[in-house]
């Protein structure tokens, strides 16, 4: 009897471990992971970007007059200047030396790549043509054109040889002023000059704002004071170190100060283009 129980015992044992032997051979190959099973799906992965065929270009390198703005040099320069010319050039550094802190023109200068003053020409008897370009930004209000008209007014009250006429017809704009929400930057205006090799302004796109860029409506006295920065721009001018020149950077002023004054009707005695 008890032998009996112990061969049983041993041949269940061996049943046993044979069951061992064969659940290794014959064990079930893992599944894969199926959809709809607890285990997270795997997104598929888009297969990877081939390289371009043709890389995009580099970048252009156009002149950075301004942080409102950049500005385009109109054609190519490739002109020698002549003795005369690097004679006026001369003369003209030794003006803007002497002038010293009166104005900026020298800060000017020293910020500018290019060493190149830059004006329109005289424009009092036949007007810069502006246009303001229609648009459907949000906050809009037609009161942001008179502010514009009066920062403009500032400039040419100032005494700037050059008068703006305000037209109804884009076709022969050779200013235009544009809006948009709001910038990506810290900025709510930003002027794009265009100019010949002789350094004679030949158009500007203004755009402004119409929130701040931390979302706040601009108030037509907001334009006013952008508009006047930028129209300072237009007319060649630069970034001012000082704060209480409405073309330091971001503008704390809301008029031209002396200095604003002095340097754009220096900047319209002197003969624009390279001081090089
Ligand atoms: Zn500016």
């Amino acid at each position: 009897m008890v032998e009996r129980r112990l061969t049983g015992m041993i041949a269940a044992a061996a049943v046993l471990i044979v069951l061992f032997i064969f659940w290794d051979v014959f064990r079930p190959a893992p599944r894969p992971v199926e959809p709809g099973s607890t285990a997270p799906l795997r997104i598929a992965e888009p297969p990877p970007t081939p390289p371009p065929q043709n890389p995009p270009p580099p970048e252009a390198t156009t002149p950075t007059t301004t942080s409102q703005g950049t500005a385009v040099p109109a054609g190519p320069n490739g002109r020698e200047p002549s003795y005369l010319e690097l004679m006026a050039r001369s003369e003209t550094r030794r003006r803007i030396r002497s002038s010293g802190s009166t104005t900026y023109i020298a800060e000017m200068l020293e910020a500018s790549g290019d060493s190149m003053l830059r004006r329109w020409d005289n424009r009092q008897t036949n007007p810069i043509r502006v246009w303001f370009a229609p648009t459907h930004a949000a906050n809009y209000q037609p009161a942001f054109v008179d502010a514009i008209k009066q920062a403009f007014g500032q400039w040419t009250n100032a005494g700037v040889p050059v008068r703006f006429d305000f037209i109804a017809d884009s076709s022969n704009a050779e200013v235009t002023v544009k809006w948009r929400i709001q910038f990506e930057i810290e900025r709510t205006g930003q002027t794009d000059v265009t100019w010949d090799d002789d350094g004679r302004i030949q158009g500007a796109v203004i755009t402004l704002a119409t929130f701040d860029p931390k979302g706040r409506p601009m108030e037509p006295q907001d334009i006013q004071v952008v508009a006047t920065h930028e129209v300072g721009h237009l007319l060649g001018l630069d970034h001012s170190k000082d704060s209480t020149d409405i073309m330091f950077p971001t503008a704390k002023v809301r008029d031209l100060s002396d200095r604003d004054v002095r340097t754009v009707l220096f900047l319209y005695q002197l003969t624009p283009g390279s001081l090089r």
